[in-house]
């Protein structure tokens, strides 16, 4: 086999928000680690880092506190004061409140530039860290003693040995396709459309939830005072949504949402998501670990995806710090893959059934059952229990935490 034109320990396809996050876990810990990423942070074409805002759990604002990346974030994130689910048409509506829950915030709106602009500055100035970007991977093998990563860019073509592949090149993961890993999908046949408007009303720091027989549409509090909006329509009812004027469509998203926020003005750009469960089937494989989205896509309903997706991160950043420092150190040995597999398994199975059976829940039409939701949401506004589970899900994490959701550093870092 020809000689490889770099060897790296650890080496990253992907640098969206969770391979981006990943790389700055694992900066510390004095490995060689190359981050292979498409489309660099500030181009348009961006698909990870682009107009979105995501909700962060309160698990994933610990994970950033210890990451060293809080302080910096903090003044773009908008605080969720409490979290209202209604349905249209029906008489349930549950309120689930941060102080009665004795946290500070339910979680925390974050726009998905903020962070990656975040990330990526400080990851140019990691000495360990080699960044290959715009670069795009073609393809990736894996051998006994290492993984190796075929890199194009421009018109130069180069190859990559690393002792472990990480594989966080989204739901299309062509490292997921090259490493032999079957992927299980399940169309939801919605279409997400993202954008923002301006309430008539302070939105008061709560992120609304409500459900309509067309599907769910969620508000989301911004710091500027607007709303992040998040529409959920069937996929010809979105087309023809997108193509609707701004006038029309501001009339829709206050058709679906009602009146509780004043009249909604000034519409942002709209961007349209097809939804869909995927799920790989296994998380590794020789050489290789699959992360984020190439390992599961949720449907945006719960807000889970990146969060569950953080956890990903951080419990693989763990495993590989416990074994770089071992007496003859190999960060991709099946041992190693084999302890990340069994540590995700449980949280992600939970979070991938939660959200599911959500979507089930509200899709559902039929009279008892959208009879059993009110009631289901009323005993909800009234059950401390059920509102404490739900809270469960911003503290984040089903199963034992890794070291940066429990607010210690995987390495403390020389000044
Ligand atoms: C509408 C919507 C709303 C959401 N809201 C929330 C929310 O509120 N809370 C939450 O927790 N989650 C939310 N999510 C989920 C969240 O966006 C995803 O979990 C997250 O984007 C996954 O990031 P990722 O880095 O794994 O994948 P991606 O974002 O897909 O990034 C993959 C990266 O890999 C790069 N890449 C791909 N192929 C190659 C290649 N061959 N070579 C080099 N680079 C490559 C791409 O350029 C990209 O940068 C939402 C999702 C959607 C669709």
């Amino acid at each position: 086999m020809e000689p490889a034109d770099e060897s790296v320990d650890v080496a990253i396809i992907g640098g969206g928000m969770v391979g981006a996050s990943l790389a700055e876990m694992l900066a510390p810990l004095g490995l060689r680690v190359a981050l292979i990423e498409a489309q660099p942070v500030e181009s348009t074409a961006q698909p990870s880092f682009d107009a979105r805002t995501t909700a962060l759990s309160n698990g994933t604002r610990r994970i950033l506190e210890t990451m060293g990346l809080w302080d910096s974030l903090a003044a773009a994130a908008t605080p969720i004061r409490s979290i209202h689910i209604s349905e249209r048409g029906r008489f349930g509506r549950a309120v689930i409140d941060a102080r009665e829950q004795g946290l500070p915030a339910m979680g925390y709106v974050l726009p998905n530039r903020a962070l990656g602009h975040e990330l990526w500055r400080r990851l140019r100035s990691r000495a360990g860290t080699r960044i290959l970007s715009p670069a795009t991977v073609e393809g990736v093998t894996a051998t006994g003693g290492a993984g190796r990563v075929a890199v194009r860019q421009g018109d130069r073509s180069s190859t990559v040995e690393a002792r472990l592949i990480v594989a966080a090149d989204g739901a299309n993961s062509l490292v997921r396709t090259g490493a032999g890993v079957g992927l299980a999908r399940r169309d939801y046949e919605q279409t997400a459309i993202v954008t923002s408007v301006s309430p008539g009303k302070f939105h008061d720091h709560v992120a609304y939830e409500r459900f309509t027989t067309d599907g769910p549409i969620a508000l989301l509090p911004l710091a500027d005072g607007r709303c992040a909006v998040v529409l959920t329509l069937d996929p010809v009812a979105a087309q023809a949504a997108l193509a609707l004027p701004d006038a029309d469509f501001l009339a829709l998203i206050q058709e679906r949402f009602g009146w509780r926020l004043g009249a909604f003005s000034t519409l942002g750009r709209r961007d349209a998501y097809p939804l869909a469960l995927t799920e790989a089937q296994e998380n590794v494989a020789p050489r290789t670990v699959l992360i984020g989205s190439a390992a599961q896509g949720l449907h945006p309903i719960a807000g889970q995806g990146f969060n569950l997706a953080l956890r990903d991160a951080a419990t693989l950043a763990d495993v590989i710090a416990d074994a770089a420092t071992g007496p003859s150190p190999d960060v991709g040995a099946a041992e190693v893959l084999e302890r990340y597999a069994a540590w995700r398994e449980r949280d992600r199975r939970v979070l991938i059934s939660f959200t599911d059976g959500l979507v089930r829940l509200f899709a559902a039409g039929i009279g008892p059952l959208r009879f059993a939701r009110s009631l289901g949401l009323l005993a909800f506004d009234v059950s401390p229990a059920a509102k404490a589970a739900m809270s469960g899900l911003s503290r984040g994490f089903a199963g034992a935490q890794p070291r940066l959701a429990r607010g210690l550093p995987l390495r403390a870092e020389t000044p």
